[in-house]
């Protein structure tokens, strides 16, 4: 009956475990081990653990699964593995794969960690790394060699914005039997049809959309069963990047709100890029809903024409004017989360991207004027106010 439910009812009842005293609200499982109840119930377990039974909270926990069994209802997904933060899914997900030997082929246009993990980790492991301009199908198709095992991007780049087209990668990358790994935290569970668009495998940091209020760390990895099962786990559970039942909790209680947050987000953003295009304080204003972002047409047919919550603004005068920008703002907060209900700006050349250097800063278009903007809950016309008053000091 579940499989049947739109996104909004699983999003609420998705993955639910009642405990005897049957309660309303998923009860939070803080516990580390379970109890059994003689010696050879112990071995038994040890032998084979079924669905509703649990040893360890490193392997498992009742509050930790009802989060991985509603997100995965929610991706449409198999299976998940909930993890302690973001980046321990990207890692799990990619190391539980691959051995020495093994090559992969990952777009350029990385999340800071999720650069270092390709570039410096796996490499280190004698993986051996392509990188590709992954918006350039060309770059895939010279890149993808027949014993190529893996591909990996993130749907949506942070912090320029980029949309890689998923099914067309996944073509190409299933032409030799690679494995399509897609980081799909801009593009959010709510638009996300990646499964659908040929993606095996997609990692979210639940720290953004999933909480979406700034208050843990957490991700997910879904995918099949078979890989979920027979990679992920026993690479996740011996290596100890488990989800605590805590921040579990919180992330399941996140997804009863998710879609209407990230809706109200992405209309706000909209309408907030839309009247910011062309501003005389702006070089550039990026943001995939736009009729003038160069892969708008992909946003239509990949995410619904939900152009995500993140803007990126490139303000006129560089590194000073976007100081200026920043610190003449009142609403949004100067940080590096994103998804927030609270709107964030942040300066990614001297902050989130600073590891990188100049020429790698530039051939991602990360200027020295570049504000990435997540767009919060508050009310567009204040939000817009703020923004056009900091763009005016900016400019002093
Ligand atoms: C934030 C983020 C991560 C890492 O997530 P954490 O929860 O901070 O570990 C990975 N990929 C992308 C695209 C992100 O935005």
């Amino acid at each position: 009956m579940s499989e049947s439910w739109n996104k909004r009812t699983q999003a609420v009842h998705g993955g639910i475990r009642r405990s005897q005293y049957n309660e309303v609200s998923e009860a939070i499982f803080l516990t580390q081990g379970f109890v059994y109840e003689n010696a050879e119930q112990a071995e038994a377990r040890f032998l084979e653990c079924g669905p509703d039974e649990f040893i360890y909270a490193r392997y498992g926990n009742p509050t930790v699964s009802m989060f991985e069994q509603r997100i995965a209802m929610l991706e449409g997904a198999e299976d998940a593995f909930a993890t302690a933060s973001g980046m321990a899914a990207v890692n799990g997900a990619l190391t539980s794969m691959l051995k020495a030997g093994d090559h992969i082929v990952s777009a350029k246009a990385l999340f800071g960690s999720c650069l270092y993990i390709v570039e410096n980790i796996l490499t280190r492991f004698g993986v051996d790394v392509s990188f590709v301009d992954g918006t350039d199908l060309a770059q895939w198709k010279a890149a993808i060699r027949p014993d190529t095992k893996a591909v990996f991007f993130e749907s949506m780049s942070n912090p320029t914005l980029e949309v890689i087209d998923i099914a067309a990668v996944a073509k190409l990358a299933h032409e030799v039997g690679a494995v399509v790994i897609v980081d799909n935290v801009f593009s959010t569970p709510v638009f996300s049809r990646a499964i659908e668009q040929g993606a095996d495998v997609v990692v979210y940091s639940a720290t953004k959309h999933i909480d979406g209020q700034g208050r843990a760390l957490g991700g997910v990895i879904l995918g099949t069963q078979d890989f979920i099962r027979g990679t992920v786990e026993p690479y996740l559970k011996h290596t100890g990047g488990a989800l605590s039942p805590f921040n579990a909790w919180i992330m399941l209680k996140g997804l009863e709100t998710m879609a209407l947050r990230v809706n109200a987000q992405v209309d706000t953003a909209q309408i907030v890029a839309e009247a910011l295009e062309g501003h005389p304080a702006l070089e550039r204003t990026l943001y995939p809903g736009l009729k003038t972002h160069s892969q708008n047409a992909l946003v239509q047919t990949q995410l619904g024409g939900r152009g995500g919550t993140v803007l990126s603004l490139d303000i006129k005068g560089g590194k000073k004017a976007a100081f200026a920008f920043l610190n003449a703002l009142r609403i949004p907060i100067i940080s590096n989360n994103l998804g927030d209900s609270k709107s964030i700006a942040t300066h990614p050349a001297t902050t989130t991207h600073q590891r990188l250097i100049d020429d790698q800063k530039a051939e991602l278009g990360i200027t020295p004027g570049l504000i990435r903007l997540s767009i919060g809950l508050e009310d567009a016309g204040d939000l817009l106010s703020d923004i056009k008053q900091a763009l005016d000091a900016s400019q002093k």
